[in-house]
């Protein structure tokens, strides 16, 4: 197959990574609320970097300021000053560019008949556009395009007179991926659904509660980690401390491996286990299941390093860091113009000619998923000097798209749904390649119960999927 013949030339990304959608965080009982917010973010800023928001209370009102950019961008000191109030939830949003869109900026606020409410959600609802459709039938106005709306609207229905139950009530008509938190005027909810796809953690700092998607953010605010909220548990922090009622009965668990794999920080606990750990264990598991003849194993950073680490601490091999990143080379830097694109990852990665010149090396990263990023990769390897590029991929082929909160490109871009791994390898120019079995993968997380979800290495889907999503994803 020759690159010419390769169909992506309107889909080629410099950035050829799976995102999430979102990054939740959410702080009860601090005099410092909106900063401790702000540095939330700040720590979750991987999760999503084209909208950020903060809802605060002040134990009366509601007050919500958000915008497109980055954390730091939207929130100067002016702004945090200006968000008084003991409590406060935050949420930093990945959108693909056609829902670029202040208005589903989260958190989303409301006010109904059960007073005001703030709602920011990581994950994805497989089915809202149902649900959407149905109320609108009915009359019902929505403000935004995005799933979490449906929320607040059966919210909003509810007749139950108690906010827990109505929340309960709510939940129980929305199905997927869901780690929410809920901010009332005197109350701060967390939730996460009940397969856990998403992660959410509690922690406590002076005598305050903290809620986040990864515990990373607790570290940067010095916050101590006390738990995971369980799968199907409604966690209420007020003044009466934590209450935990579960609102859906336990279910088969489907927490989201690829956290493990790219999503989350390495320094983040995540589903109560080091992500660093689990990477650096791929790593090894790539070697065993892929031994090659090398010289030098080389990550592709940033997020290929744990995993070369553990392959070069295996295999013997030494690791170098021979392909430098430049930090400062935003998403928007570059137009999608094709003749930019090629220069794009030559301005992200500079090889070491000095390390590669005349010899064998492995190259490690965490996943291919068009393939056009790492055939240029492996390119400027080979242009360094390289004598021979064995690619090495810390998760297997990325064959079906995720409906769960981590955007994907439709079924027909991602290239190993199409193609076999001898055609990928023939596509990047390695010598050779090899990808993590689903049972190196699994040892490497220590899923010994089937607690997650693998569907984009298997296609097996914890939940049905709604017709028109499969649609979308899956056309061809
Ligand atoms: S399909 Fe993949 S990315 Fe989506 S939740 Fe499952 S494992 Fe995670």
């Amino acid at each position: 197959m020759t690159p010419a013949a390769w169909p992506f030339s309107s889909a080629e990304l410099i950035d050829d990574k799976l995102h999430d959608h979102c990054g939740v965080f959410g702080v009860y009982g601090h005099p410092e609320a909106a900063r401790l917010a702000f540095l939330g973010l700040y720590a979750l800023q991987h999760r999503g970097q084209e909208s950020a928001g903060i809802a605060v209370s002040d134990g009366e009102q509601l007050v919500c300021h958000k915008g497109m950019g980055h954390v730091q961008d939207v929130f100067p000191r002016e702004v945090i000053r200006t968000l008084g109030g003991g409590h406060a939830i935050g949420h930093t949003r990945y959108s693909t560019a056609g829902d670029t869109d202040l208005r589903n900026a989260q958190p989303l606020k409301v006010s109904c008949h059960k007073g005001q409410v703030a709602l920011a959600h990581n994950g994805n609802l497989v089915n809202a556009t149902a649900i959407r459709k149905e109320l609108e039938s009915r009359g019902d106005i929505f403000q935004t395009t995005s799933d979490t709306e449906v929320i607040l609207h059966f919210f909003a229905r509810s007749r139950q007179a108690g906010i827990p139950e109505a929340v309960a009530e709510a939940l129980d008509k929305v199905e997927g991926a869901y780690s929410l938190v809920m901010l009332f005027k005197d109350a701060l909810y967390g939730i996460r659904d009940p397969r856990g796809f998403r992660p959410l953690s509690l922690g406590q700092l002076d005598g305050a509660w903290v809620l986040a998607s990864e515990t990373c953010a607790f570290d940067l605010i010095g916050a101590r980690y006390l738990r995971d909220i369980e799968p199907g548990e409604l966690v209420i922090l007020d003044r009466k401390g934590v209450t935990s009622l579960h609102f859906a009965p336990p279910a088969r668990l489907a927490q989201c491996v690829f956290e493990h794999v790219y999503f989350s920080r390495p320094d983040s606990v995540v589903f109560g286990r080091s992500v660093q750990q689990s990477r650096e264990m791929l790593g090894r598991y790539l070697a065993q299941e892929h031994p090659v003849e090398a010289d030098l194993v080389v990550p592709v950073p940033d997020s290929g390093v744990p995993a070369a680490t553990g392959f070069a601490e295996e295999s013997g091999i030494s690791l170098k860091i021979a392909l430098i990143r430049n930090h400062y080379v935003g998403r928007t830097f570059i137009e999608p113009e094709p003749a930019e694109r090629d220069f794009g990852v030559k301005l992200k990665l500079n090889p070491v000619r000095s390390l590669l010149d005349g010899q064998r090396v492995v190259l490690v990263d965490d996943s291919i998923v068009r393939g056009t990023t790492s055939r240029k990769i492996v390119g400027i390897v080979r242009e360094a000097g390289a004598r021979e590029v064995h690619m090495r991929i810390s998760c297997p082929p990325t064959v079906s798209p995720c409906f769960y909160g981590i955007d994907t490109p439709t079924r027909k871009e991602l290239i190993a749904a199409t193609h076999s791994v001898a055609e990928i390898r023939e596509f990047l120019g390695a010598d050779t390649l090899g990808y993590v079995s689903i049972e190196g993968l699994r040892r490497a997380v220590e899923d010994t119960q089937g607690r997650y979800c693998l569907a984009c290495y298997t296609c097996e889907y914890p939940t049905a999927i709604q017709e028109p999503l499969i649609a979308i994803r899956n056309r061809e």
